[in-house]
């Protein structure tokens, strides 16, 4: 068996590492010389357009996957007209362009914030009055870590997201006063089999995603239902295969829809230790059409991300329960360098667990 990924970077890496004990075998397709994924499997480097590259990739794979949404879309059609391409290249359509997202989730009515396609000068004025402030304007397209957007609170705000933003298609959507962020991850099989992992609350920093709490404290089912009905219309609408994950706001125990990505997600890292199978093993399952594993929890996590700076290597594995996961790239500003993972028994000691990672990491200011 074996998988061809589109990106080497730490989400191949882990479904690289996570494909060898299932006996499949990966090759990454990555422009880098040596990405981080390289060193557990094989790699063919070239651009994601390059159609050498690409027809390699598809001589040595029965399924290919990407680990990143923005995979041009004539790439992944000329792929799958040669070999099985999951999850299905629409779901890839749907999540690049905040617009056809927003109004796919609408169509299944999944709620999202109010929202307003914004070309020119006119547009915005007119979105601005029929949606109202507070709101936030995004770039539609390739927008990623709080990148391409500004919150508008007053006219003067306006003025300066507009000077910032325009030129680019944007969107401009309504502010929304959430108690919290969450995000579900979902997987279907090539028989149509869907599995959920609970819901993970995650907490944002500087437009990153800093930690993940999973479960989310104080889930409810309804809550937990609510998320699973609706992400279980988005595989079903797209005939779905692979892992799923949609980010929402709790707006006092109600979900909005905020975002989608067709592809395993920072915030299901914790599954590596937190769950009976992994995010990224259930993904190879998937994509390989074998019977998805358990999504059954092993306790209560945290997930921390490292970002930037080396971190303190030797204060964290000093840490009980602590699991590290370096991904081998260099520290650079805002890059995601590895995460650490904690599984334990109950919500409480999860909590001291955080008080305690505050002492050893204290975060900088917020920008
Ligand atoms: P996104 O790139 O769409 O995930 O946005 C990045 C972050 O900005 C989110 O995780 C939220 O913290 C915040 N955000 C995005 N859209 C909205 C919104 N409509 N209302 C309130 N906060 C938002």
């Amino acid at each position: 068996m074996k998988v061809g990924i589109l990106g080497g970077g730490q989400l191949g890496q882990m479904m690289a590492w996570a494909a060898h004990p299932l006996g499949i075998q990966t090759t990454v397709l990555d422009p880098a010389a040596n990405p981080c994924a390289a060193p557990l499997c094989e790699h063919i480097r070239g651009e994601f357009e390059d159609l050498q590259a690409l027809y390699a990739l598809s001589q040595v794979s029965d399924a290919i996957t990407y680990e990143f949404e923005n995979v041009p879309i004539e790439t992944a059609r000329w792929l799958a007209e040669r070999v099985a391409v999951y999850p299905p290249p629409r779901a890839l359509e749907v999540s690049q362009d905040r617009i056809v997202e927003k109004t796919f989730f609408q169509s299944l009515h999944i709620p999202t914030p109010p929202f307003a396609a914004v070309d020119t000068r006119a547009d915005f004025e007119a979105a601005i009055q029929r949606i109202g402030l507070p709101a936030v304007m995004k770039t539609r397209r390739f927008g990623y870590d709080g990148k391409g957007q500004a919150v508008i609170r007053t006219p003067a705000d306006a003025e300066a997201a507009w000077a910032s933003l325009n030129g680019r298609p944007l969107i401009l959507e309504g502010f929304v006063p959430f108690v919290r962020e969450l995000s579900i991850l979902a997987v279907r099989s090539q028989t149509g089999e869907s599995k959920f992992y609970p819901l993970v609350e995650n907490e944002h920093r500087d437009g990153m995603l800093h930690k993940s709490l999973a479960p989310a404290p104080n889930l409810t089912h309804e809550l937990q239902n609510e998320a699973e009905t609706y992400a279980h219309r988005v595989l079903e609408a797209l005939d779905y295969v692979g892992v799923l994950a949609i980010e929402w706001f709790d707006v006092g125990g109600h979900l909005i829809a905020n975002e989608m990505a067709p592809r395993v997600h920072n915030s299901g890292h914790w599954t590596i230790e937190g769950a009976v199978t992994s995010q990224f093993e259930n993904h190879m399952r998937a994509v390989m059409g074998l019977p998805l594993g358990a999504t059954d929890l092993l306790g209560h996590s945290v997930m921390f991300n490292l970002i930037g700076d080396h971190p303190p290597f030797a204060d964290i594995l000093k840490m009980h329960r602590a699991k590290l996961h370096w991904y081998g790239k260099e520290p650079r500003p805002r890059r995601k360098i590895g995460h650490v993972t904690f599984t334990i028994d109950t919500a409480e000691e999860r909590e001291a667990i955080v008080r305690e990672w505050d002492q050893v990491l204290p975060l900088p200011p917020s920008k």
